[in-house]
């Protein structure tokens, strides 16, 4: 668990400025959703977050340590993506383990935190199997296994479920949900999707052209939305 601080963060691409200066506290175990139209910059803030992008202006702290130049792998993060690649070569329990072991970590102690991903996540039948003998919802579970397995601090997901069907999007929402309940980590977490937002989320941050338009509770952007873009993106009759 860890705190997270975005203090006026801003992305340049060429001469294009896509975030501007967003400033965010997240607390320690909260469930954050970033919500807002496709292009507005919710990928681009989660990956300055974990350090896949550059950031242009502005810092990051990550449990009171500042985060703004530091390397990806030291960051105590820990991603899921929308498209989730698993190791087609690779068996489940390979796949949840490759990046320990690439860590250098030693197999009694990969094996127990496979085994314990495995558990929660239900996946414990399915550890002999290869991916293309999974279902949609197994394979993306593999992938959250994967997050798992490197107890982060915090956890990022860019739409994680957006591939899936209608159906099993409603079951994985609740497995997620219970998953934070059990872990308490912090949890950042990116959807266009406002019924995913509202269910999920301990705080809903809505983002409109790289910037922030409102932060509040599911029930404070619903009763309160600040204008009538938030009030039409949350689904409110104001
Ligand atoms: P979202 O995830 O909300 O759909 P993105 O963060 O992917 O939005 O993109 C925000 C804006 O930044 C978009 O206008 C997008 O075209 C632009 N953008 C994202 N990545 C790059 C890049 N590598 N180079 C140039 N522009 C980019
Ligand atoms: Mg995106």
């Amino acid at each position: 668990m860890a705190d997270v601080s975005l203090n006026e963060i801003r992305k340049t691409f060429g001469a294009v400025e896509v975030i501007k200066g967003v400033d965010l506290d997240i607390k320690s175990g909260e469930f954050i959703v970033f919500v807002g139209p496709s292009g507005c910059g919710k990928s681009t803030l989660l990956r300055m977050i974990a350090g896949l992008e550059d950031i242009t202006a502005g810092s990051l702290a990550i449990g009171g340590k500042d985060m703004t130049d530091e390397d990806p792998a030291k960051r105590g993060i820990a991603m899921v993506f929308q498209t989730y690649a698993l190791y087609p070569h690779m068996t489940v329990r390979e796949n949840m383990g490759f990046a320990l072991r690439f860590a250098g970590m030693n197999k009694k102690e990969i094996e127990t935190r496979v085994m314990e991903a495995a558990r929660m996540l239900e996946l414990e039948p399915y550890l002999d199997r290869k991916p293309k003998a999974l279902s949609g919802g197994q394979r993306q579970r593999v992938a959250i296994g994967r997050a798992i397995v490197r107890h982060p601090d915090v956890f990022l997901f860019d739409e994680p479920l957006s591939n899936l069907d209608a159906e099993l999007r409603v079951h994985m929402r609740a497995e997620l949900s219970a998953l934070h309940d059990r872990l308490k980590t912090t949890m950042i977490y990116v959807t266009h999707d406002q019924v995913e937002a509202m269910t999920l989320a301990d705080r809903i941050v809505v983002l409109r052209g790289g910037k922030v338009e409102q932060i509040g509770t599911p029930l404070e952007l619903f009763n309160t939305p600040a204008n009538l873009f938030v009030a039409g993106f949350i689904g409110s009759p104001a």
